[in-house]
């Protein structure tokens, strides 16, 4: 039985490609079905039940490896289903000569009311604020990015594909609760937008009112410079305390 074969994490073997490219076409079709705003939200429930017996149990295998022994380090989250999921309307903003749309956007509720009432306070504070970049990615959408760049772009290496992509439940913005809300100012600066690094969001009043006022709404920084995790800066990644 193919299915119950150990997995080689540097190399799947031919049976367990077979399982993994047949589960990323499934979850593919699953996820082209939707609309466009449903696709980011997609949930881990409704994903794994596009999946037939064999393939489930294949994606199940994989997804309840530690992405720790694939050298992965990041926490989990979490991937339930978020109690209520409230759609942000896409903003136009500047970016460079032309502009730029964030896209509908969802976040839990009661990390929406956070958001709304930090950015008013910012607004009347400095007299400028920051939108919702993107915030909600529903892990269903994740399960399906992990098996297309393992297919894809990784050669069906496990441990090479945990480098580029976490493992549904491991990402902050599919937490349904304590979720990462990344921000851009009116200017359309985040400092991860096109052309963009870092350091030109730092310098902006908008992060570093942020510094100093965030927790007071409960939002945290979770990726400051030189973080426990060893990720990168992220000054425009922000989660929401509960
Ligand atoms: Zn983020």
């Amino acid at each position: 039985m193919p299915m119950n074969d150990p997995i080689d994490y540097e190399r799947l073997s031919d049976d367990h490609r077979r399982l993994a490219k047949s589960v990323y076409e499934t979850l593919k079709q699953f996820l082209d079905a939707l609309d466009d705003e449903k696709k980011i939200a997609a949930q881990y429930e409704d994903a794994l039940d596009a999946l037939d017996d064999e393939e489930r149990r294949f994606a199940e295998r994989i997804f309840a490896l530690d992405p720790k022994t694939l050298g992965f380090n990041g926490e989990f989250c979490g991937r339930e289903r978020p109690e209520e999921l409230v759609a942000v309307p896409s903003v136009t903003l500047p970016l460079g000569e032309g502009t730029y749309e964030t896209d509908t956007q969802f976040v839990p509720k009661p990390a929406y009311e956070g958001f709304k009432k930090m950015a008013a306070a910012m607004k009347e504070e400095i007299g400028s604020t920051i939108y919702v970049d993107s915030a909600y990615r529903g892990p269903g959408r994740q399960a399906y990015l992990f098996f297309y760049e393992l297919v894809e772009h990784c050669d069906y290496s496990l441990r090479e594909n945990a480098r580029w992509i976490a493992m549904p439940g491991y990402s902050q913005h599919g937490d349904p609760v304590r979720t990462a809300i990344d921000v851009v100012n009116e200017r359309g600066i985040s400092g991860e937008g096109p052309g963009q690094k870092p350091e030109d969001f730092e310098r902006e009043p908008e992060y570093r009112w942020l510094l100093e006022n965030a927790r007071r709404f409960n939002f945290e920084l979770s990726y400051p410079r030189d973080n426990k995790d060893g990720v990168a800066f992220e000054p425009w990644h922000w989660r929401w305390a509960g």
